[in-house]
């Protein structure tokens, strides 16, 4: 299959500097990444009907004005995806382009439930996904580990099964999530499945998306009760001070994506400078693309974003690929390795390393 030459939407030109610092992605669903070229190519594959016929179409389907209105779009769009060679292309096709933008380690989200829902076998899923990572490190040198979220909309009970579902699996699969919609979804509500998971030996993350009702008390309960690694964006987290405070003393990542802020209401400006003033406050934010055919770029155009729009300096966006490095689940080994690779890269540019 091929990749999309349209892959990248955005008309952004990318600095020499921001497409050769050496970059690590952790909030990035695979379910997202499907390009309009690919659906194309999936429903012609595998005899699905869509309501499209060119990739033009395909991409203005893409719309939509708020999370809900975002998540009815990429849902609709997974009916394309049902062979493990379906999965392993899809998650090909996002190595390739982040290995052209030096992505040089990723954590991959994925959310089974949109597929076991419609029937796929979860082990279809996940050797798919396995095939794509081991041919990546092969063909382009990169690291790159699958974390499995739950969809937050779906009972607890669901997601308990899940869990037993991946339990052969969990080799390859480094750690689980919480995603989808927030509303009326507390962590909280999760805290069996969370508490089992990391009885099983996964690491834990989870998505507090942005200003939603009781963001800092989600962001708590993550922190606290759910004992979370990471938070996906929890940009609220500058809401209550304590909150801050725990999160710097536990050196706790954040992982933002700038373009799909540019969404909200107040657009992408405002939250670049909550991002900015949760770096002053010396938390680890690292970026990420999230969802790039809808957000309108991969990670190297949210790096530029945050200096086009966010007026970020050089030497910051070190410090968030540092961050990346720093709060990746990496071995210590390869930490040091990346690490390495970066500050070398800070010094040619004469900046702190
Ligand atoms: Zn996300």
């Amino acid at each position: 299959m091929t990749v999309d030459s349209d892959a990248v939407t955005s008309t952004v030109r990318i600095s020499d500097f921001v497409l050769g610092l050496p970059k690590c992605e952790m909030h990035l669903h695979l379910d997202g990444t499907l390009e309009p070229s690919m659906k194309l190519d999936l429903a012609r594959r595998n005899n699905i009907e869509i309501p499209q016929s060119t990739t033009a179409q395909i991409r203005e389907s893409f719309r939509f004005h708020d999370l809900p209105t975002f998540l009815a779009v990429h849902y609709s769009n997974m009916n394309v995806l049902w062979t493990s060679r379906d999965y392993e292309d899809l998650a090909y096709s996002y190595l390739q382009i982040s290995a052209q933008q030096n992505v040089r380690h990723t954590e991959m989200f994925f959310d089974p439930q949109l597929h076991t829902s419609r029937g796929v076998p979860f082990p279809d899923i996940v050797n798919g996904y396995r095939r794509a990572i081991v041919r990546a490190r092969i063909d382009f040198g990169m690291s790159a580990e699958l974390i499995m979220c739950f969809l937050r909309d779906y009972t607890a009970e669901y997601a308990m099964a899940t869990l037993m579902e991946a339990l052969p699996y969990k080799d390859w699969i480094i750690g689980v999530g919480l995603d989808s919609d927030e509303l009326d979804h507390p962590p909280a509500e999760f805290s069996e499945v969370f508490a089992r998971a990391r009885s099983e030996g996964f690491l834990v993350t989870m998505h507090c998306d942005v200003d939603q009702v009781d963001s800092a008390e989600h962001i708590r309960q993550a922190i606290a009760d759910l004992h979370s690694n990471r938070i996906d964006h929890g940009l609220n987290v500058l809401d209550d001070p304590d909150l801050v405070i725990a999160a710097r003393e536990k050196g706790l990542g954040f992982t933002v994506c700038p373009l799909g802020y540019g969404t909200h209401p107040c657009g992408m400006a405002p939250e670049l400078e909550r991002i900015h003033a949760m770096l002053e406050a010396g938390l680890k934010v690292s970026v990420g693309s999230d969802d790039p055919p809808y957000f309108g770029g991969y990670l190297a155009e949210n790096l530029q974003a945050c200096i086009d729009v966010g007026g970020f300096t050089e030497a910051e966006l070190v410090t968030i690929s540092r961050n990346a490095f720093e709060t990746a689940w990496v071995s210590e080994r390869r930490r040091v390795e990346l690490l390495e690779e970066l500050d070398d890269y800070a010094r040619r540019h004469g900046l702190p390393a």
